[in-house]
């Protein structure tokens, strides 16, 4: 008997992969080629958009024939990609104007501290639940625009489109046919009003952008187009996308109000569903569409600590505390608890709710019986109170305390790290069955546009719990762990 399978593009910012999803949600086939990054200059982050084309239909290709008897029954594609990294290109030649501006390029500060001086910054938020800051694609296209000889000119000639890489990725593969993106990655643009969801004009001319660059806009799912058949050997619909963190969200089936998904990789990306309604953060966490579905956008509160894992490889790599990341669990069981001793892990400054971009990293409380073992420990329990301090300002943000979190990333390969998450957030922290969420949930979104899902429940059903770590700690031992960490903070930030 046949099932319907479903490929997923995972288009990060270090690899393009595919995979290739049973029904069940099950891999069956992945492919990957690592990216590279170019640094021109100080600050400055780009890549080939080339290699992000040539790539991602080479991983495509190889999982279609890896196992050819599943690709068969294809039902369709599902594109997730690495946010905000910008592309403009030649519309009639589909040749790019200029390498990819990648999220993490910093060269347009200073338009953006301009932009603030001239008083905007309001605006924004008010307008796309932003910050004003180079992260978001908005004025990465500005520079373009004002500094590739020519392009202004010809975009105000209609003859540029602009595209994250979900847009550039799916204008390639239906042969230049569809200039689409999608709800949750136009809501990184800064360009996109995400309370009445439609591109901004007073925004656009903040900026000087041509209109006539824009993509069209559609629902997370939809028919978005179909590809040429030349590329993977017959035509396949596309009927799903979304930015990877929403894809994550989605992968992790969290459709219902005050639900969390926690990302615990090299940095960790949370983002909660705060249902129907926009509503502007206070404490600087970003407002965003979480995925929007027959037209009706559902927002999310999304936060981000700049150092999980990169902590642990920090361990292993500078201070040569151990070989391997897993290693780090053993030697931080070996002592019975942190022994008043905290790693505050500030190496690019400490981000919400804090927001001290100078700060740097600490270790706090050392004693003559201080050992490796509590520095490994103080990495690992940082993971923990830096989620808490997040969840804390979500929970003022929005309302909701979440009754349990869903978390995935690499670090949940470690059982302390989960266990004392779930202690000192005091809430169930469940891992999934099937840990690619980001890719999982970009073939959801394709599978429910092609009829292998018929709704939402479906997907809820089919999300699995692997392991749920319980919280087993007392409320003293944790109220007095946590405001160690307070104390830690406060002697970094001088308050
Ligand atoms: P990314 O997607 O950001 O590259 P991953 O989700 O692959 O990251 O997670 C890798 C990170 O998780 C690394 O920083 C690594 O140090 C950390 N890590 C992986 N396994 C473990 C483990 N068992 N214990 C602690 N840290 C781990």
């Amino acid at each position: 008997m046949s099932t319907p399978t479903l490929l997923a593009i995972d288009q990060g910012t270090t690899s393009s992969r595919a995979i290739l999803f049973s029904k069940a949600g099950d891999i069956l086939a992945v492919r990957q080629k690592e990216l590279a990054l170019h640094y021109p200059h100080k600050g400055w982050v780009e890549q080939d958009a080339k290699d992000i084309w040539n790539d991602t239909l080479w991983a495509c290709r190889a999982v279609l024939d890896d196992v050819p008897d599943q690709s068969k029954f294809l039902a369709g594609i599902g594109i997730t990609n690495q946010r905000e990294t910008t592309i403009l290109w030649d519309r009639k030649t589909g040749e790019p104007v200029y390498n990819a501006i990648v999220w993490q390029d910093r060269r347009t500060a200073e338009h953006c501290h301009n932009l603030r001086a001239a008083g905007y910054e309001d605006k924004v938020r008010a307008k796309t639940g932003l910050l004003l800051d180079p992260y978001f694609s908005g004025t990465k296209v500005a520079w373009i625009l004002n500094n590739v000889p020519g392009v202004r000119r010809r975009a105000e000639a209609g003859d540029i489109a602009f595209g994250t890489v979900d847009c550039y990725l799916l204008w390639k593969l239906t042969g230049g046919n569809i200039h689409a993106t999608d709800a949750t990655n136009a809501s990184r643009t800064m360009l996109y009003n995400v309370v009445t969801q439609s591109w901004d004009d007073e925004l656009l001319k903040m900026l000087d952008i041509p209109r006539a660059i824009l993509p069209e806009v559609r629902d997370n799912v939809a028919a978005f187009g179909v590809t040429v058949p030349d590329l993977l050997g017959r035509a396949l619909p596309v009927g799903g996308m979304a930015g990877d963190q929403q894809a994550a969200l989605i992968g992790q089936a969290c459709f219902a109000e005050g639900m969390v998904k926690s990302t615990y990789g090299t940095g960790c990306f949370a983002l909660m569903n705060i249902g129907p309604e926009f509503k502007e953060s206070k404490n600087r966490l970003l407002t965003t569409v979480g995925y929007r579905f027959d037209g009706k956008p559902t927002y999310a509160i999304e936060g981000s600590i700049f150092v999980a894992g990169a902590a642990v490889q920090w361990l292993r790599d500078g201070m040569h505390l151990f070989k391997r990341a897993p290693e780090s669990e053993a030697m931080a069981t070996s002592v019975p608890d942190n022994n008043g001793v905290y790693l505050v892990p500030a190496f690019t400054g400490l981000g919400a709710p804090y927001w001290r971009p100078d700060a740097r990293a600490m270790i706090s409380g050392l004693t003559r019986e201080s050992t490796a073992a509590h520095i490994v420990r103080a990495a690992l329990e940082a993971q923990a109170y830096q989620t808490l301090d997040l969840m804390d300002a979500m929970t003022g943000d929005s309302g909701f305390r979440p009754d349990v979190i869903r978390a995935d990333g690499g670090l949940v390969a470690n059982q302390f790290v989960c266990q004392f998450l779930a202690d000192m957030l005091n809430r169930p922290v469940d891992i999934p069955r099937v840990t690619e969420t980001t890719a999982l949930g970009a073939a959801y979104l394709a599978g429910l546009q092609t009829g292998v899902y018929n709704s939402l429940n479906d997907i809820t059903r089919a999300w699995q719990c692997a392991r749920r770590y319980s919280p087993a700690m007392d409320g003293a031992k944790r109220d007095a762990l946590y405001k160690g960490w307070k104390s830690a903070i406060a002697m970094l930030v001088g308050e």
